[in-house]
């Protein structure tokens, strides 16, 4: 069913509006002024969007679309302005009214201190900037990339005057940050440069599904190339969907998991969706081996990539930080989504563009066949990544999630060093039986170790949430980095 979606001009749902004549609601007179006084909904699309499927819509970036039907979260059917109506993913699009700085090429929204010097160093020109929420709610920070008198990045904070002008030096001020940042494109005005250009052809986000409605796959409209791994279910490839989507391809090996459970299960998963969690687009469930398809990372899994780039990333604290906090906003939204995922490890964790993190393989170790796997006593049994009620008992929480998730940010702050060494299995369940837990990594902050140890708590009632660890971590990169 179709539902028109009416919003006021604040953007709230509509309420019936008595305009001052005091027409009676409900009576035709009523409805006409209704009519004439609220607005559709009306979208802006941040990104290009291609259509593929029948029934949906391309989306130009910067076009405005009236919104049809928002009653699904992640497909919404629009019309453009020549009367076509179709599907565009929700995450393309954002409220006309709501956009704000979000309509210009050089916001970048919440990216870290981290993840903005990488993206500025990778682009490597004079004067490349980003404007970036700074991590003290409600201020903005422009970061600026420049080579003299060697390459760096610097960062301002955008401040405010008792006018509520904006300014990065008191000698100009305007009335608004885009005015700000054209005046600075035109005169460095003490910047370390004049600002010249931003980070064009930045990836869009994935979609939930690669359509409307959609977590079939049709395996004939995949292309596998070259093998990206392979793993405890066989063999990971890249591969693209109907000629346009890059995509990874995971090749179940036939036995190893309860397939018609998992099938089902792959409906819900494929509607959950956030930046940091490796989206999955579909299944070809058709034939065997059955293919899990997802969102492709390009960097591949955290721990190779931590062990890859130990030399640079040892010394960078911070960027190390901001991984556990992408991670932690990922395991934040399964946490609200109450989704346990059971396996949680630098190995289930990959590394996108713009040095993005993301939380893969959630949920799918309920799917396992293999003993050896889900049983805390068999040998693929993840003990080192396990607190004491999964050991004794089995009992797998979001807070078993949280210690795990320690045990990842120790691999993390280590650059991906196997968690108790050589210890046999058996040790390590000693150890944690009797509360001996991981050391400091080499160089991590005391206050980033605490964290860690929180997670270690015996009982799981102690340890945090992961939407109160978020708080913690970002509290704590503020304390000992400048935003
Ligand atoms: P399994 O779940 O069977 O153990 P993994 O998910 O660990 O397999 O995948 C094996 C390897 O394939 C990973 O270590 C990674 O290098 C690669 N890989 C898996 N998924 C992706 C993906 N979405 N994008 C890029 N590489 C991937």
């Amino acid at each position: 069913m179709l539902v028109s979606v009416f919003r006021n001009s604040t953007g709230a749902q509509s309420s019936p509006i008595m305009p001052g004549g005091g027409a009676t609601p409900g009576t035709p007179s009523a409805k006409l002024k209704e009519k004439s006084m609220i607005r559709p909904k009306v979208v802006v699309a941040l990104y290009n969007y291609k259509a593929i499927e029948t029934g949906d819509l391309s989306l130009e970036k910067n076009a405005e679309y009236e919104v049809i039907d928002d009653s699904q979260e992640h497909w919404w059917k629009v019309r453009d302005n020549h009367g076509n109506t179709g599907f565009i993913p929700s995450n393309y699009v954002k409220e006309k009214e709501l956009i704000g700085l979000q309509q210009y090429e050089w916001y970048v929204h919440d990216m870290s201190r981290q993840r903005s010097e990488s993206l500025l160093k990778h682009e490597d020109k004079e004067g490349c900037f980003v404007v970036r929420n700074s991590s003290t709610k409600g201020l903005y920070t422009l970061s600026l990339y420049t080579k003299v008198p060697h390459p760096h990045v610097k960062h301002y904070h955008i401040k405010q005057n008792s006018r509520a002008e904006f300014y990065l030096s008191e000698k100009h001020c305007c009335s608004s940050i885009p005015d700000l940042i054209n005046y600075h494109k035109h005169n460095s005005g003490g910047l370390a440069s004049r600002l010249k250009t931003s980070p064009c052809d930045r990836p869009a986000p994935a979609t939930a599904g690669l359509s409307h409605d959609k977590w079939e796959i049709d395996p004939h409209e995949l292309m596998l190339h070259d093998e990206l791994g392979s793993g405890q279910f066989g063999v990971v490839r890249r591969g693209k969907w109907r000629g346009s989507i890059d995509v990874a391809v995971k090749m179940m090996k036939e036995g190893t998991m309860s397939e018609d459970d998992f099938i089902e299960e792959a409906k819900v998963m494929t509607k959950l969706q956030h930046t940091n969690l490796v989206q999955l687009y579909g299944v070809c469930s058709k034939n065997r081996p059955i293919f899990i398809v997802t969102e492709y990372m390009r960097h591949g899994s955290l721990l190779n990539y931590l062990r890859k780039h130990e030399q640079s990333l040892s010394s960078n604290q911070g960027l190390l930080l901001d991984m556990c906090i992408q991670i932690c906003k990922g395991m934040a939204y399964l946490e609200r989504h109450n989704y346990i995922h059971r396996d949680l490890a630098a190995r289930n964790c990959l590394v996108g563009s713009e040095n993005i993190v993301k939380v893969a393989d959630f949920g799918l170790a309920r799917y396992v066949l293999d003993d050896q796997y889900t049983s805390s006593g068999g040998t693929k049994f993840p003990i080192k990544w396990a607190p004491p009620e999964v050991l004794n008992y089995t009992r797998f929480s979001s807070k078993s999630d949280i210690w795990a998730y320690g045990v990842l940010m120790w691999e993390v702050f280590t650059c991906g060093k196997m968690p108790y060494g050589r210890l046999k299995n058996t040790e390590v369940v000693e150890r944690v039986q009797k509360g001996i837990i991981l050391e400091k990594p080499k160089g991590c902050y005391k206050e980033v170790f605490d964290i860690m140890r929180k997670c270690w708590s015996p009982s799981p009632e102690q340890r945090p949430s992961f939407r109160n660890l978020k708080d913690q971590l970002v509290n704590v990169s503020q304390g000992i980095l400048v935003d």
